[in-house]
């Protein structure tokens, strides 16, 4: 079964939420905000994301008498509310404050790994006003979560060629045309004027394609696996690195593209377009950049397999002295 969000409204939608709430018959939401993101919740009883603790039984009683979650913020208050509503058996809808990542409209929790797929937001409402007001740097990660999808389908092509995974192609085209589309219009554009408002609906459709596909292989591949390799290991090593989701998924899909470019699969200009358009919206695009150590990059391309199962270029498996060679030839270091 295929659930979609039912609502999406990108521009005026602190306006649209009551008109929504009233067309959907919920008269009492709860909100779940951070403390940067309070002041855009509407006005109905709210929770602040880091107050709540996790655990099914008291995510269900504190939403006792509540017929919806809205979640309002960037990456954490929309985890948390989607995972609340889960929990409860209650509609969600989410009201980002920014463009850092595709879960704004996914049917995806990312509170640890594995993630949980859950029923995706009933309504996603955006004011662009917000999100164009948004830190600079939350809008670039958001290109980085976006670009990855070149490479996540590119490496879901590869377990259906290899492996006989099952490969949906139309979920395939439409999650790397979005991509496409937005990676050309940034390198084609000057001002990138338009790129907050691109890179919002961007993000809604890699989430779309996550709930059409049933997986999240149309946006999640082996760029995705560095990147949470990165995430393992900075909690392994306690390391004091605050790069970002978007921002190791962008670096990742430098690497997975090269690889890919190796055994043909794609053209290296392809791969220089991703660094280019990286560059051009202020993300990250080596790992000195990330605020990684040579040696956690080394380790984490290494060990990146073993996070999920999940097929993909990386195989079995890289050496870390083939990584390391890897993440120089594609000047990662
Ligand atoms: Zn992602």
């Amino acid at each position: 079964m295929i659930t979609i969000p039912r609502y999406i409204v990108v521009d005026e939608g602190r306006d649209a939420l009551y008109n929504i709430l009233s067309k959907l018959r919920l008269k009492n939401p709860l909100v779940v905000v951070g403390r940067r993101t309070k002041k855009y919740a509407p006005d109905f009883d709210y929770l602040y994301y880091h107050e709540i603790e996790l655990e099914e039984e008291h995510i269900k009683k504190i939403t006792r008498g509540y017929d919806s979650i809205i979640g309002v913020g960037g990456g954490r208050s929309i985890d948390i509310g989607k995972y609340m509503a889960y929990c409860s058996g209650i509609p969600f809808i989410s009201m980002p404050t920014t463009a850092s990542n595709d879960g704004i409209a996914s049917p995806v929790v990312s509170l640890g790994q594995p993630s949980v797929l859950v029923d995706p937001p009933i309504a996603v409402v955006v004011d662009l006003d917000i999100v164009r007001k948004s830190p600079r740097r939350l809008l670039s990660a958001g290109f980085g979560d976006v670009i990855s999808n070149i490479t996540a389908v590119l490496d879901w092509k590869l377990a259906h060629r290899e492996i006989g995974e099952s490969y949906s192609e139309s979920s395939a085209i439409f999650s790397k045309t979005i991509a496409e589309e937005l990676m050309d219009y940034v390198l084609r554009s000057n001002s990138l004027s338009q790129y907050p408002e691109k890179l919002i609906k961007a993000l809604i459709g890699s989430g779309i394609t996550i709930s059409i596909a049933g997986s999240t292989r149309p946006a999640s591949g082996s760029e995705h696996l560095f990147s949470h390799a990165l995430d393992y290991l900075k909690r392994r090593y306690q390391l004091d690195v605050d790069s970002l989701h978007g921002e190791q998924c962008g670096v990742g899909t430098i690497i997975s593209s090269y690889l890919h470019c190796k055994e043909g699969n794609l053209q290296y200009e392809d791969m220089e377009n991703i660094r280019s358009s990286l560059k051009k919206v202020g993300a990250p695009t080596t790992g000195k950049e990330l605020g990684f150590e040579e040696e956690i990059l080394i380790e984490a391309l290494s060990i990146a397999h073993t996070i999920r199962r999940r097929y993909t270029i990386l195989r079995e498996g890289i050496s870390r002295e083939r990584a390391e060679e890897i993440l120089r030839e594609c000047e990662i270091i």
